[in-house]
């Protein structure tokens, strides 16, 4: 019997708030995936890159704004950190202005087996020559978070629940709304089969199969996005 060599994938994140990551990345499927050796997550407090004996890591903005922006200098050794760590690692910045985040690219992430660095962002930004290291830039919607680890965590579970192994039932993902690129997924039900009056329709207690599928195909929504 030949042993399938599985590869085990690294995500690191760099952040003013590592503490912020542990209840999502240590519970449910992201503790799964770890447990069963499929990823590895590293978080990297950016503080510890901080310039002189207060860690400085933000500076206003040249040309006057308000606000203040994370300085080159933590964020390129941060970077570098991870680097040595992982040195073919692709490095991902969360921002307003990147691609947007959808399950098409979480399924390509997921399937491509290369590992990520993620840049979170906080305050007003970062200063731009960042982008030197920066092979992607994503954005999780249309509208203004204050800082980048929400982001993160959200593209890190879409991407990690799809790594082969980590669901369990090897077709729930291919069943999920936009698993085809548009198609919400059909309204499910469980026990009871009459909640106060409400009842289950009656054709997904029939058994039958084809009529069940028919009943579910019609019952998917279009995106309207
Ligand atoms: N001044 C920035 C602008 O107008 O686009 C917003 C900065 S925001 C307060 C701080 C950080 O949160 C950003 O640098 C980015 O890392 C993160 N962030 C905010 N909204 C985001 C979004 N929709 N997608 C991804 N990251 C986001």
């Amino acid at each position: 019997m030949s042993a399938k060599l599985v590869m085990m994938r690294k995500i690191q994140v760099i952040t003013l708030f590592p503490e912020m990551f542990s209840g999502v990345l240590n519970n449910s499927m992201m503790w799964k995936a770890q447990n069963q050796g499929l990823v590895e997550f590293r978080m990297i407090n950016l503080r510890d890159f901080g310039l002189g004996p207060r860690r400085q890591v933000d500076d206003t903005p040249y040309g006057g704004g308000d606000g203040m922006l994370l300085m080159p200098e933590p964020l390129f050794a941060a970077v570098e950190d991870a680097k040595v760590y992982d040195p073919t690692a692709k490095v991902v910045i969360m921002t307003p202005r990147g691609r947007r985040w959808k399950q098409a690219i979480a399924q390509e992430w997921a399937d491509g087996g290369d590992n990520y660095i993620f840049i979170c962002g906080r305050y007003e930004g970062y200063d731009e020559r960042i982008m030197q290291l920066v092979d992607e830039q994503v954005s999780i919607g249309d509208y203004v978070l204050t800082g980048g680890e929400l982001a993160a965590m959200t593209i890190i579970d879409s991407v990690v629940r799809l790594i082969p192994g980590v669901l369990g039932g090897e077709n729930s993902a291919a069943i999920e709304s936009f698993s085809d690129g548009e198609t919400l997924e059909f309204p499910q039900y469980t026990r009871p089969e009459d909640f106060r009056g409400m009842k289950v329709p009656e054709v997904l207690l029939s058994g039958n199969h084809a009529l069940i599928a028919k009943w579910r195909a019609e019952n998917s929504l279009k995106s309207e996005k």
